[in-house]
């Protein structure tokens, strides 16, 4: 049968742009994407940059009072919400406009519409026209939820509305304690806004490793953010242009605003998977087996929907992954394996492999930690601490974790990430020689075991 196009791909996010650039760019494919929105998905439009952004922004106050320590006259005055805006929106614009060039010189053909499949080689948009294709990846991503038991919570809002914000709240409790939550707790506080944080568990960024999230929970509280741990929302009220929120603690009190930073969920529903016989998993997820390949063999999900490990590198590597297996010729699955990872929290948190508790688990282990003062922030009379620690295997002296808290984080594991994932052993990070003065070379001058178990 003579299909319209080699591949059809519904989602413009950073997966689904980047198997149809190498389809149709590299394999000389013909390409169709539909994309319902804004093309670059969340990470471009909603997520990871613009958010980025925001921490940039949120950072100068602390950075202008070093400023004047370090002997500068320097103050800091009022942010400025619309005008930091205006620009970021011209940002996301300019990215937007790059996404669909690129798409556009790989000679993908773009749809702006909704894209339903409607049988294991045929797509039809939102508009009626019906295309059909070999192969379709459904690349839809994610969206933040919203728990449907709290009265109320329509008044709230999540990640997806914080850039569209009329004004910067005066003050917003947000309730969460993941990556995002962590994050716009760390970047309203900076901007200048009163920051509450309702976390139901016992210790924010729960999975990560305990002595690094304590840290950041502390740093985050010293800071500034008004953390409540076992603690969340009950019900929520307009009271007048502010919103009344009653907590599990017995708290009573009036936010400009709440944000949702509960979860997010794939965006699987109405594509007409069930239709075909895939059955959705309970989260929504559309079940993948190594390669991305559904139960239908001509139907590929990656990304945020399938929801494996949701962060766009991943969905990047799931991409080319999908591609070289199914267009090169080469069966490829998807590392997933020691993923180094950042929480733009202040102070950032990278990370990669096993944390401590995990890798007790498996045992003997040796335990490397240090904690210091910072030497920038420090000289300025700042407390702030940094951490690292090294979770390395005792029998194979592998490093089995690397967990950073400190200023620049999210670069230093990117770096450290290479050599554990290589295998690097205690002794091989003992060999390097320090990068002096830095904050990483900690990393290769831990000498003795903090503990072992
Ligand atoms: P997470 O799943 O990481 O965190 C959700 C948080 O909300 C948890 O603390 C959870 O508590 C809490 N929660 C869930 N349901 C409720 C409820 N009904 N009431 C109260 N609290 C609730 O999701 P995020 O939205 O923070 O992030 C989603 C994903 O996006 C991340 O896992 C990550 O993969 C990605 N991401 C990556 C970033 C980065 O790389 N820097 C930045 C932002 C997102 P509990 O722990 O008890 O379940």
């Amino acid at each position: 049968m003579a299909f319209d196009f080699d591949l059809f791909v519904i989602g413009g996010g950073s997966g689904g742009v980047r198997a149809a650039r190498v389809a149709a760019g590299e394999y000389g494919l013909r390409v169709g994407l539909a994309e319902e929105d804004r093309y670059g998905g969340t990470c471009v439009i909603r997520g990871c940059v613009p958010k980025k952004l925001m921490v940039f922004a949120s950072g100068y106050p602390d950075q202008i009072k070093d400023a004047v320590a370090y002997g500068w006259d320097a103050s800091c005055g009022a942010f400025n919400w619309p005008a930091f805006r205006g620009r970021l929106e011209a940002e996301l614009d300019r990215l937007e406009t790059v996404y669909r060039g690129l798409l556009a010189g790989s000679k993908v053909q773009s749809f702006d519409a909704r894209a339903r499949i409607k049988d294991p080689h045929r797509v039809v948009l939102a508009d009626g026209r019906e295309f059909t294709a070999a192969h379709i990846l459904i690349a839809t991503g994610g969206r933040p939820v919203v728990p449907d038991d709290v009265p109320g919570a329509e008044l709230g809002i999540t990640s997806d509305d914080v850039f569209h914000l009329g004004a910067l709240p005066k003050s917003i409790l947000i309730i969460g304690g993941g990556y995002i939550a962590c994050e716009f707790a760390g970047i309203f506080n900076g901007l200048g806004s009163k920051v509450t944080q309702f976390y139901r568990g016992a210790q924010i960024l729960r999975g990560f490793d305990d002595e690094a999230r304590a840290l950041v929970g502390d740093e985050m509280r010293h800071a500034g953010v008004d953390l409540h741990l076992g603690t969340n929302i009950v019900s929520m009220d307009r009271a007048g242009s502010a919103i009344k929120v009653t907590a599990t603690n017995g708290m009573v009190a009036e936010f400009d605003q709440v944000l949702f930073a509960t979860g997010r969920a794939p965006n699987s529903a109405d594509l007409g998977l069930e239709e075909l016989g895939i059955t959705l998993a309970r989260d929504g997820a559309v079940p993948v087996d190594d390669y991305s390949q559904t139960s239908v063999p001509s139907i590929f999900a990656i990304g945020d929907v399938t929801n494996r490990v949701n962060l766009t590198p991943v969905a990047i590597r799931e991409a080319m992954a999908f591609t070289a297996t199914v267009f090169g010729g080469t069966p490829t699955p998807v590392d997933h394996d020691l993923i180094p990872t950042a929480i733009f929290t202040q102070p950032e948190m990278g990370t990669v492999g096993l944390s401590e508790e995990e890798a007790r688990e498996n045992g003997p282990i040796e335990v490397y930690t240090t904690s210091f003062k910072a030497m920038q922030s420090g000289f300025a009379g700042r407390s702030a601490r940094v951490f690292m620690k090294l979770v390395v295997c005792a029998d194979s002296r592998k490093v089995l974790g690397c967990h950073i808290v400190a200023p620049g984080a999210g670069e230093m594991i990117q770096l450290a990430g290479i050599a554990v994932k290589m295998g690097a052993t205690k002794e091989d990070f003992d060999r390097t020689v320090a990068v002096h003065p830095t904050m990483a070379e900690e990393l290769v001058t831990l000498r003795k075991p903090t503990r072992t178990a």
